[in-house]
Order: structure tokens, then sequence, then C-alpha cells
């Protein structure tokens, strides 16, 4: 860890703040898992299993960002593995882009809105099931994310016409709807 974060400190200081921090987070559902456990196993009970396919898939997903550049051509990238209590890997990821992500690019690039079903029904479908938040708050006050009876992760968030750029790090992304 603190040779990454030795190279982390590298980078920035050539190449500035990285353009992309994404999470990878390994799905215990994905077949490639469900399929080579016996009778009676669950995911966290073979961790060969899932730190095999993890790294397959994590792999997949750095080939499709690095080498076909889905996000254009990258300058240099790092990532570090975690394992969680429940002993499911996930990755954090930095990517820096030889051109920089302006602001006005961000909505290209990322989206906090729940895609429309008659648009892309498979999409819709994976964020409905993989990328909703909670139930939290009044809902649910004992959800992990409830710290002095406040989502420690700000959900609800309120809906914003616009994306806007914070001076945090944290921009708040477009939620039309
Ligand atoms: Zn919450």
């Amino acid at each position: 860890m603190h040779e990454y974060a030795q190279d982390a400190i590298a980078y920035v200081r050539l190449y500035g703040c990285p353009d992309l921090f994404i999470t990878f987070t390994c799905n215990p559902a994905w077949d490639d898992i469900q399929q080579l456990l016996l009778h009676g196993q669950s995911p966290v009970d073979r961790h060969d299993i899932t730190a095999r396919v993890f790294r397959q898939k994590l792999k997949s997903l750095m080939d499709f960002m690095v080498k076909h550049e889905v996000f254009g051509s990258v300058r240099c990238w790092m990532y570090s593995v975690e394992w969680q209590k429940r002993g499911l890997p996930h990755a954090h990821i930095l990517i820096w882009l030889r051109n920089k992500i302006t602001s006005n690019e961000i909505d290209h690039v990322i989206c906090a809105e729940i895609p429309d079903a008659d648009i892309d029904k498979d999409l819709h479908e994976v964020v409905i099931k993989n990328m909703i938040h909670g139930p939290c708050g009044t809902l649910n006050p004992n959800s992990p994310c409830m710290i002095d009876g406040k989502c420690s992760k700000r959900y609800p968030r309120a809906l914003i016409s616009n994306t806007v750029t914070g001076t945090d790090g944290y921009p708040l992304y477009r939620r039309k709807w």
C-alpha cells in the first residue's frame, strides 16, 4: 500500500489530480462465481474462486479503459484491491487521461440518473438492481449509512438540472428526475 501511495504522489506531482476515480466491486451473484460453487457453498466460502473471477473481470475492465480508450487516451493509471469484511474484493482505480475531462464534458462520462427503460432496458435494469442507495432515513433508521440520524452518503439527493463542480472534489451530478 505504501508503494501505491508513493506512485500516486509521483503521478499527481507530474500530471495533477486524476481524472477518474472508479470503484469496481465484486458481485457474488456473477454467473462465473455461482457456476463454480459446490452444493451448499456461498461465495465467501471460496475466496479462491472470487479472487480469480474478480481479477479476470478487473483485468477486462482495465483493458476496456486503457487499451480500448473508452474515456480517451490514458496517460497512466493505478489501482488497489481491498477485501471487505464479508470477504468480497473491490478495487479503487485512478486514471489520468492525456486530455483532461473539462467541466462541460462530465455528463458524457458519468450519469447519476436512472436510465430510461424505453431507451435502454438492460441498462435500466442493471442500475435499478445494483445502483440504488437505501432505503435509509426514516424508512430505515438502522441502515449502515445512518450516522446521527442522517444518511452519511447524503441521500436522498436533491434534483438538480445541471452538474455542479464543487471545490471539495465531490461534484453534484445532474439529476433531472
Ligand atoms: Zn443512506
